[in-house]
């Protein structure tokens, strides 16, 4: 059938049935991107907006829109962090196409790498300490991300999150009875406000893995597809697989999954919110903790203690 607007070839099949052609489509792409935006005000008049990228097809979308929406508005700012993790050829592949994207579209690129961060790129930690890549990466990442976004003067930290990713942390959440962690997604996250914390965003909250993934294509920022040799994620692939499935034979499942989320998510917030109490600053590194020591100086020390043994 070809595009109910224009009548030419289309190039996607919506949720809705409808299947717009590759205009269309972009228009109808950035339209919704720009409608999560406003409505849940995730980026504000005079915002300086850190965007965490990977050289990935959703981080350089997230990337594109809000460049572009910068340039149209002129209220707000945008610039560009990358966490090198080091390793080898994966990282270094996805990192030149994040800088030649930054490069020809004239966006500030600032690259922080587990190199300079910990001693040691990641493939010599996993070799040398016998910690886990995910492990390290799923406290290092996260930290070093709010702790650039802070220094570089960011009011917010935009994150390339899409419907699938959020569908799939929802059911894990619940799967594993992590509620306090539900209590923290959310297009805009943060249940508590501390000004060490950069609140982040996921103005791709609402498009599915489908749809990005055509973006990306449509307008040319798909880099070399290429996975990280230590993806160590079964359970998160056991739910996306599930959820798929069900995708498939339930058309709307996880665009459900989502809505029934988003109506209980500030009862979450504010329950979660008068019970986790006070926050702590580790003494190490000032950086917002639930414990003393928080858990990026503690893995710092370990990965560091094991390298000078190794
Ligand atoms: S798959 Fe695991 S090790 Fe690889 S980049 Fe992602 S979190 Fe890090
Ligand atoms: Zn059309
Ligand atoms: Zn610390």
């Amino acid at each position: 059938m070809p595009c109910k607007r224009c009548k030419t070839s289309p190039v996607i099949t919506l949720q809705s049935g409808n299947q717009p052609c590759k205009n269309c489509f972009i228009k109808y792409f950035e339209k919704k991107v720009g409608k999560t935006i406003r409505e849940h005000k995730l980026v504000e008049k005079n915002d300086k907006v850190a965007i965490a990228v990977s050289g990935g097809k959703d981080s350089l979308t997230i990337l594109s829109i809000l460049h572009n929406l910068s340039l149209r508005k002129k209220d707000f700012e945008v610039f560009a962090i990358l966490i090198d993790e080091g390793i080898s050829g994966y990282r270094d592949k996805t990192r030149i196409d994040a800088e030649e994207f930054c490069k020809k579209n004239d966006i500030k690129l600032n690259v922080f790498s587990y190199k300079d961060e910990l001693g040691a790129p990641l493939d010599e930690i996993i070799k040398k300490t016998g910690i886990s890549g995910c492990t390290v990466c799923g406290i290092m990442r996260r930290s070093m991300l709010n702790i650039a976004a802070r220094k570089l003067g960011a009011t917010k930290l935009a994150t390339g999150h899409n419907l699938d990713d959020e569908a799939q942390s929802v059911l894990m959440n619940y799967m594993r009875n992590n509620m306090e962690v539900t209590a923290r997604l959310g297009p805009i996250t943060g249940i508590k406000r501390d000004k060490q914390f950069i609140r982040r965003i996921k103005p791709l909250y609402f498009m599915p893995e489908k749809e990005v993934t055509a973006y990306s294509f449509l307008k040319e920022l798909l880099g070399k597809y290429s996975e990280c040799p230590y993806a160590d994620q079964s359970y998160r692939n056991d739910v996306r697989d599930l959820l798929n499935g069900f995708e498939q034979k339930h058309p709307g499942t996880k665009y459900a999954i989502i809505a029934s989320f988003m109506e209980i998510l500030p009862t979450l917030k504010e329950k979660y919110a008068q019970e986790s109490g006070k926050i702590n600053h580790c003494p190490k590194c000032e950086e917002p903790t639930s414990g003393i020591i928080c858990k990026r100086c503690q893995l710092v020390a370990q990965i560091k203690e094991k390298l000078a043994k190794s």
